[in-house]
């Protein structure tokens, strides 16, 4: 018998024995639970770049079936309602419609983002018109309130509602009372064995909103400002930290690209469909969205996608 057919036959004789040692020495990737893409900041408007790259997006989301199984929206659908009158506010929701309907099959999962709201930066503003606020988004994108829950087998999705009003006028980056006792439920209901995936606008921790700006202050301070990261980060850090099953977090918002891992949680801002609001890249992003991959195993990986 030769050397190499004597090897073959031993380890055909030591038969499982062997196997499961030779797959332990190579960790062989986890399984794959499934595979989703996440759109956010398209900011459609009437302008044929928009149009044309909202389009591009979807269609180049669709060839990724059946893998990609549906779509997380993360908020800023609309170019902008927080200061549009009520029938630019309707050109745009129409115009999103449109395209999604034309070209998505997909499922889609929808997060708020604050420029989906209406109204809150009109002069004066029309607090009695049934649209106004958070209430015209909830029609356009299909929800029944702001924030909610999905699950996907071993995943669960909680939808993050990042915006609320500030009584001096614009809005802050924060849960309101009633929506963080809600998050305090909804985590304590999820069972421990279950991976938890928090999804919100505005980053909950980025260190890109802290760059949005591109500079320093005078002072030398890198300063990150109410509306750009969640300002109840330490409150809601406190709460993650009673749940080791919460794994990642994925928001839009600034429209730049970071990864922060903090405490076993991995915090993903995911840049924008729009890059720079339909004028070319973001400091260093382009136009892009992102590919997760969530696996059994509580992890995941992110491909951020430039779909041009
Ligand atoms: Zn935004």
């Amino acid at each position: 018998m030769k050397r190499k057919d004597f090897l073959k036959t031993s380890v055909a004789a030591a038969g499982l024995s062997v196997l499961p040692h030779l797959a332990s020495a190579k960790s062989p990737a986890p399984g794959k639970s499934f595979r989703f893409a996440f759109i956010s900041d398209i900011h459609i408007k009437p302008e044929k770049i928009a149009e044309e790259g909202m389009t591009r997006s979807l269609q180049h989301i669709q060839k990724l079936r059946p893998e990609a199984e549906f779509i997380i929206m993360g908020g800023d659908a609309i170019y902008d309602s927080l200061k549009a009158t009520k029938e630019y506010t309707k050109v745009q929701w129409d115009l999103y419609q449109s395209i999604l309907k034309k070209e998505n099959v997909l499922p889609v999962y929808n997060c708020i983002g604050n420029h989906d709201i209406f109204g809150w930066y009109n002069t004066p503003q029309v607090t009695a018109d049934p649209l106004y606020g958070k209430a015209w988004a909830l029609k356009e994108l299909g929800l029944s309130a702001p924030y909610y829950h999905f699950n996907k087998g071993k995943w669960d999705f909680i939808v993050l509602d990042s915006t609320q009003q500030r009584p001096e006028g614009g809005y802050i980056a924060k849960l309101d009372e009633d929506q963080f006792q809600w998050l305090e439920k909804k985590l304590a209901e999820i069972p421990s064995d279950h991976f938890i995936s928090i999804i919100s606008h505005i980053p909950i921790l980025s260190i890109c909103a802290g760059l949005y700006f591109g500079k320093n202050d005078p002072n030398g301070d890198l300063r990150i400002q109410y509306m750009l990261m969640h300002t109840d980060f330490f409150r809601i850090k406190e709460l993650f930290n009673k749940y080791p099953n919460i794994k990642n977090c994925l928001s839009g918002h600034i429209h730049l690209e970071d990864e922060v891992d903090y405490n076993n949680v991995r915090y993903f801002c995911n840049g924008a469909v729009s890059g720079n609001l339909w004028k070319g890249p973001y400091y260093e992003f382009g136009p892009a969205y992102a590919l997760f991959d969530f696996y059994e195993d509580g992890s995941c990986k992110r491909e951020m996608v430039s779909y041009y």
